[in-house]
């Protein structure tokens, strides 16, 4: 299992969270891979479970590049539906498990052919995360990737198969993958038939590029977030328009130092973003790739980075008015939100927050009833 870095306090377990930026591939549970690797005749890394995410947690990677080389790994176990049907919904349970209120998680269909079709793979997405969300009352949506490496045509094919699904949880389309040397301009019709066919655009962009990647992705492919954003730094006029348009971020911190872009979570810019009044979110990305939860998120944003509780409230908030739900389902799904984010508030407040930092040790842990303050 993942072994946390900082004690997480119950303040940060119990506040409300939603998550924008998490790769189904990229968040397996290990003893699930150990069975699926039996199913699928595939060979893995290790032979039991804490080997498995020994061997996929990427912190020797030397850039974006090698890091995704992992994700070759999971997506040799998941080319069947009931495979992919499974991860989808045990991710649901995961991330419910860290009072995670919405999760929108993301794929790229085209990488589970031939197999089956790229419509029947975003089916068995779909029908995991509706079993997770009913199991557990955790909202759960889906994104459906293009990817920079693969030609053009294969984004728009995905745009389309993202627009034949719209109406059954597919909310929005992405450009993932390696950046540097693969522009989004390139893949902007892929953008423009989800934005004719009214779905959302979010860009994986600023990461392993640099600004110039994320005025693309805002400019040539009309990204209504970014996916990380990281590097927007480099270009004050940049961090200024994102600012005036409230342009979102999908900040992923773990992730970002995994691949280099930052050198530790106590530099990373998503501190000055948030100072400055950007709208900033906090996310995984991958919870089996970088060996952590979303609490782990919030929890290293609080030691490293010094948010305090009303700041994570914040993000918090952030995150759950930038979904991509839409109408009374969003309206909905808000309300309880901010209910939730008022009670966690009037429970923690912030002048006594670090009363409830010093209430986590394993015995609080063990016995939550006991934390409160
Ligand atoms: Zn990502």
């Amino acid at each position: 299992m993942v072994s946390r870095m900082h004690p997480v306090p119950a303040w940060i377990r119990e506040l409300p969270k939603a998550e924008l930026h998490v790769h189904l591939d990229g968040s397996l549970r290990p003893e699930t891979m150990l069975e699926l690797a039996v199913d699928a005749g595939a060979a893995l890394p290790a032979s039991d479970a804490r080997g498995i995410a020994a061997a996929l947690l990427v912190r020797d990677a030397r850039n974006l590049e090698e890091y995704l080389d992992r994700y070759r790994i999971t997506l040799a176990l998941l080319q069947s539906r009931d495979a992919l049907r499974r991860v989808a919904r045990e991710l649901v349970h995961d991330v419910a498990a860290d009072s995670t209120r919405y999760v929108e998680a993301r794929f790229c269909p085209a990488l589970h052919t031939p197999a089956m079709t790229e419509a029947e793979a975003v089916d068995a997405v779909l029908e995991g995360l509706r079993e997770g969300e009913v199991a557990t009352g955790c909202v759960a949506r889906l994104i459906v990737c293009g990817l920079r490496t693969l030609q053009a045509d294969v984004s728009e094919r995905m745009a389309r198969v993202a627009l034949d699904a719209a109406s059954r949880g597919v909310v929005a389309f992405d450009l993932a993958g390696a950046e540097a040397g693969h522009p989004a301009k390139e893949h902007a019709r892929a953008f423009e038939i989800a934005r004719e066919g009214g779905l959302h655009r979010t860009c994986h962009a600023g990461e392993g590029y640099g600004p110039a990647s994320v005025t693309q992705a805002l400019d040539d492919c009309h990204a209504e977030r970014i996916g990380h954003g990281t590097r927007i730094a480099e270009d004050p006029a940049l961090v200024e328009r994102v600012r005036r348009e409230r342009i979102p971020l999908e900040v992923c911190v773990t992730s970002n130092v995994h691949t280099r872009v930052v050198a530790d979570p106590a530099v990373h810019p998503v501190r000055r973003y948030h100072d400055e009044g950007l709208v900033v979110t906090i996310n995984t990305d991958g919870r089996l790739m970088d060996g952590i939860t979303l609490v782990d998120e919030y929890a290293t944003a609080h030691a490293s980075l010094g948010f305090d509780a009303d700041a994570l409230r914040s993000v918090a908030r952030n995150a759950a008015r930038n979904t991509f739900l839409a109408g009374a389902e969003r309206e909905a799904f808000l309300d309880r939100f901010e209910n939730e984010l008022d009670e966690h508030a009037a429970r923690y407040p912030a002048d006594r927050e670090h009363d409830a930092t010093l209430a986590t040790d394993d015995a609080a842990q063990a016995h939550p009833e006991t934390e409160r303050p």
